[in-house]
């Protein structure tokens, strides 16, 4: 456990050390004066700070009760503008002569809501979209405006996808069809025939090139999508057989998402650079070179090629590729391509944070022992008792040791009977009363050994958190992604608690015990005492991309409640939206139950526990308001 000395000095500097806000915030994020957790969405102007406490209160006096997936929508425009500007400062900084394009693919959060403003406030700098399935498609379409924004039409393609890619083109929109398997092509030509129309189409390669982290099985020898180059030249060999060599216009690759290294990233542009000349070279007139995502997000702040991280700006990461791109161009006396890239996670990472509130403790801390133990005490007793009092700072290794071994004897007593109940009770609290003296003890030593140096997290608290990580979080459970979590007040006193997070679905695997830390991970957060009466809440940050649809209604936890907000130019506060999460009913009917016939059927049972006598028919009534309530109520903990 943290030290709980009350003289120990803590201040804001300590929290934002702690926490490592200013490191993955990326301006958006920050703590007050006061110690709570602000948010600044266009970085810069901290007069449009508003504080996270206040806007949960806003929340709550608008009825809608934790867990709450906060949006904020100014950090969607604003990410959107910072990723155009460094394009912009990178195109005029190289003498670059062919303009940036982005696109946003709609499979990073499909919400309607997102897709909506990346088009609206992306029309300034024509951003578009990118579509991975024919519904991706037919969202995008429903949103087009702009005829100078792309739409990249990349997954795998019937004939009902082709066609209204083609009308798009048709429309005259510049609407890509990428192909991905070699197959598609002869569709393609088909429809197009058809239809009547000179469709735009690029291809999807295969690189070489690999990355490291999570998500890349996308790049490499082995990925599943794209074509090798055998399969490039014999598609350009079938479209100047057809005469439509002229169509062939784009270039596509997409290394996998989240790729913390900037090496690899310059790798692949290279790499793909070089095809896009063989491609001019055999007569394709080409133009846009498509670079896909992997952008990443720095989740840790540690600003390193770690997983989590990423190991360059965005400035950087605009500046190598168009220098890359402008010195192959050159070198070969070709014009500068325009360059587009697919940003999912960096677009929308930065813009939700769900917000959760605690709601209860558990704690390994020994109950009090009062040295004095009963006579007939079993032997095992009396030796962890000697252990306790002969702990020293030169033998904590060896009274661990001890410690352990007797624990082990007396359960391994107690289970043939030789050891009662209350005995096993009393010898493990003796147990863990060594093991916290130990755990005190070894931070005065100079050395720790290693087995001693993680008895902080073992002993750690477990906060049980009001969300479902399956639902809310899904990437923390299954690729052991790890996003930034912390209270969002109180951050003025200092934790005095160790803790991982335990979530509401009884799942062992619903919990949170890796967490954010310059060198490497923590396994337990530092936590406040939960006060009597007043309500504490964490914050998971940076949970915009790939969370909110992945969800798979564990324990039939469902969506939560959506709040977006806001802050206008004057300061001011707009509550844009709120969105209910689901009821118990609605969880129950996408898994095919019909409340209505459930509530009959209970009714019924109702009926034969009043004729069997076992309760009158008032009490049928407040049975059956029960039922109703619990359908009609949030899946989550309502206080
Ligand atoms: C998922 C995906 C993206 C998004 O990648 P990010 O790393 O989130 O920017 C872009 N393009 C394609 C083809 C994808 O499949």
């Amino acid at each position: 456990m943290l030290e709980k000395n009350s003289l120990d000095r803590w201040s804001l500097e300590n929290a934002l050390d702690l926490y490592g806000v200013r490191n993955w915030g990326a301006g958006y994020f920050d703590i007050s004066q006061d110690g709570e957790v602000i948010i600044t969405p266009i970085p810069d102007r901290k007069d449009l700070s508003i504080s996270i406490p206040r806007l949960i209160e806003g929340i709550r006096a608008r009825g809608k009760e934790m867990p709450v997936l906060l949006r904020i929508e100014n950090i969607l425009d604003s990410q959107i503008s910072c990723l155009h500007n460094a394009f912009s400062l990178a195109i005029a900084n190289a003498g670059y002569k062919g303009n940036f394009r982005g696109v946003y693919p709609i499979k990073v959060n499909q919400q309607k809501q997102v897709v909506e403003e990346v088009t609206s406030f992306g029309a300034r700098y024509h951003h578009g979209l990118e579509a991975g399935s024919k519904a991706e498609l037919i969202a995008a379409l429903s949103f087009l405006k702009d005829p100078e924004a792309c739409i990249i039409c990349n997954g795998y393609k019937d004939e009902e996808f082709v066609d209204l890619a083609l009308w798009a083109c048709k429309m005259g929109f510049p609407c890509f069809l990428v192909v991905e398997m070699p197959g598609e092509l002869e569709l393609i030509l088909e429809r197009a025939a058809i239809i009547d129309v000179r469709p735009r189409v690029g291809i999807r390669i295969k690189l070489a090139s690999k990355a490291g982290g999570h998500w890349t099985e996308s790049g490499g020898d082995r990925s599943i999508f794209g074509l090798d180059t055998t399969q490039v030249v014999a598609l350009v060999d079938r479209l100047r057989e057809v005469e439509m060599l002229d169509c062939l216009q784009l270039l596509h690759y997409h290394l996998g998402s989240q790729i913390p290294n900037i090496r690899d990233i310059r790798n692949a542009v290279l790499e793909a650079c070089r095809i896009y000349v063989g491609l001019i070279s055999e007569g394709a007139p080409m133009g846009y070179l498509d670079l896909g995502g992997g952008l990443a997000v720095d989740y840790d702040g540690s600003h390193t090629n770690f997983s989590n991280s990423r190991n360059y700006s965005i400035d950087e990461y605009c500046a190598d590729i168009v220098e890359t791109v402008m010195g192959v161009m050159d070198e070969e006396e070709l014009p500068h391509p325009t360059i587009i890239t697919e940003s999912g996670r960096a677009t929308v990472a930065y813009y939700s944070v769900l917000l959760f509130n605690i709601l209860d403790v558990s704690r390994l801390e020994p109950q009090p022992f009062l040295s004095d133990i009963p006579e007939d005490a079993p032997d095992v007793i009396v030796n962890l008792v000697d252990v306790l009092h002969s702990l020293t700072l030169r033998n904590l290794q060896e009274c661990f040791n001890d410690a352990i071994y007797y624990r082990d004897e007396l359960r391994q007593r107690f289970q043939h009977g030789a050891v009662t109940l209350r005995e096993r009770s009393l010898g493990e609290t003796i147990f863990w009363h060594i093991i916290h003296t130990i755990a005190q003890d070894v931070k005065k030593l100079k050395r720790i050994p290693p087995e001693l140096s993680e008895l902080d997290d073992a002993l750690a608290d477990i906060y049980y958190g009001n969300l479902s990580v399956f639902q809310s979080l899904p990437d923390a459970w299954a690729i052991d992604h790890i996003f930034p979590i912390m209270p969002i007040h109180r951050l003025l006193e200092k934790p005095t608690r160790n803790a991982v997070i335990a979530d509401i679905t009884c799942d062992c695997d619903g919990k949170l015990d890796s967490f954010i830390d310059i060198q490497g991970v923590r396994r337990s957060l530092p936590l406040h005492e939960l006060r009597p009466d007043e309500e504490y809440y964490l914050g998971a940050f940076l949970v915009g991309a790939y969370q909110e649809t992945l969800g798979d209604l564990h324990n039939l936890f469902g969506d939560t409640n959506v709040v977006s907000v806001r802050i206008r130019e004057d300061g001011t506060l707009d509550y844009v939206k709120e969105m209910e999460g689901d009821s118990v009913a609605d969880v129950l009917s996408y898994v095919e139950y019909n409340p209505k016939a459930m509530a009959e059927r209970f009714r019924h049972t109702a009926e034969m526990a009043i004729k069997a006598g076992f309760i009158s028919v008032e009490d049928r009534y407040k049975v059956m308001k029960a039922y109703e309530t619990g359908l009609l109520g949030y899946t989550y903990y309502e206080r």
